[in-house]
């Protein structure tokens, strides 16, 4: 079970390299379930039209990226009311102040102000809880920025789970080694998001190759010109070699090696990082534009995954309610 966000025309490398890739390759064993949560992104400000576009925009981008709705349950949040009743039984089992100790709630209101922070991206985490409780699953597949969140899930399962009756499995984070945390270009230290505020230190899967080209040519590194990986001291030179590693299946050790072997500098390694990244975009924005390009299969394949969520999201919430003691209606 894991979710992406529409809140942005492109997905970015950090959204790919630390999550979706994963998606892809967990579908084969395992029952998946993946959304695009539209009920979280309106936890910021959206124009409705953009939103709406951008649901389809996800979800092409996921098809296109490898998820399949033969092997894959392809849903959108808000066609599944469950989500949001849920969420609601679970904030009244979530302290006030465990949930004000979420750092990402912290991070973003220190960027919107206490009257353009809402009540939604305070309880954000608690409806993402609901998200994954709603469908038992064992993995939840996500980047490291998600590890808190996680927590506080399996934190709720085992709460109502004890409290009540046992009702949710307590699920365990996939949180891939290498790169679970891709950074701004322009901020090596920070990591690199959809709602990033400048746009140079984002590399978009969509955008032109050329333009991801220029970004990754023109990306913060450091003036000792050595090409090795140290995170510490290193932010900007590591991140390049995460990013290449990631496309090229070669890891980030062998790299270094042939660099330190042939004496390259910074501009190779940037050079190097942009075109492996061009393989990768290429043949995937020909296919996203195939599947924007028919809406009524986006619509359908949208409609079937709702279906099939609601065939599990509904029996669930059905024991839940009963469990805590609300009268059936009739
Ligand atoms: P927003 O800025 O709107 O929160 P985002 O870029 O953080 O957007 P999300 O939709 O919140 O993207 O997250 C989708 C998935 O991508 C999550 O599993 C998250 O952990 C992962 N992810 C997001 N940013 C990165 C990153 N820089 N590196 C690795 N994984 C990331
Ligand atoms: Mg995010």
């Amino acid at each position: 079970m894991s979710g992406i966000q529409p809140t942005a025309d492109s997905y970015h490398l950090g959204n790919y390299l630390g999550a979706v890739r994963q998606w892809v390759e967990l579908q084969d064993e395992y029952d998946a379930y993946y959304f695009i949560p539209d009920l979280h992104a309106i936890t910021v400000k959206q124009d409705p039209k953009e939103l709406r576009e951008r649901v389809y925009r996800g979800c092409a981008q996921l098809l296109a990226l490898g998820v399949d709705p033969a092997r894959s349950v392809l849903f959108v949040q808000s066609h599944v009311p469950e989500h949001a009743e849920l969420a609601w039984v679970l904030g009244c089992i979530t302290g006030y102040g465990e949930a004000a100790r979420m750092t990402q709630f912290k991070d973003k209101s220190s960027k919107h102000g206490t009257d353009g922070t809402t009540v939604g991206l305070f309880t954000y985490p608690v409806l993402m809880a609901a998200d994954i409780l709603l469908y038992r699953p064992h993995l939840v597949p996500v980047g490291e920025d998600q590890r808190q969140h996680l927590e506080l899930t399996r934190d709720l399962a085992m709460r109502f789970n004890s409290r009540f009756k046992k009702t949710f499995v307590v699920p365990e984070g996939k949180i891939l080694e290498g790169s679970a945390k891709i950074y701004d270009l322009q901020d090596p230290t920070a990591k690199m998001s959809k709602s990033g505020e400048n746009p140079k230190g984002i590399v978009n899967l969509l955008d032109d190759p050329k333009v991801s080209a220029k970004r990754i040519r023109s990306a913060v590194t450091d003036s000792d010109g050595d090409i090795r990986f140290d995170r510490e001291m290193k932010p900007g030179v590591s991140n390049l070699l995460t990013i290449q590693s990631a496309f090229t299946g070669r890891p980030v050790a062998d790299l270094v090696a042939d660099y330190q072997t042939s004496g390259a500098g910074y501009g190779a390694l940037k050079t190097d990082t942009a075109d492996a990244l061009e393989s990768f975009v290429t043949p995937l924005r020909a296919r996203f534009d195939e599947y924007m390009s028919d809406r009524g299969q986006l619509e359908q394949i949208l409609a079937d995954g709702a279906d099939r969520a609601r065939a599990v999201a509904g029996p669930v919430l059905s024991q839940v309610y009963q469990t805590v003691g609300f009268t059936a209606p009739r």
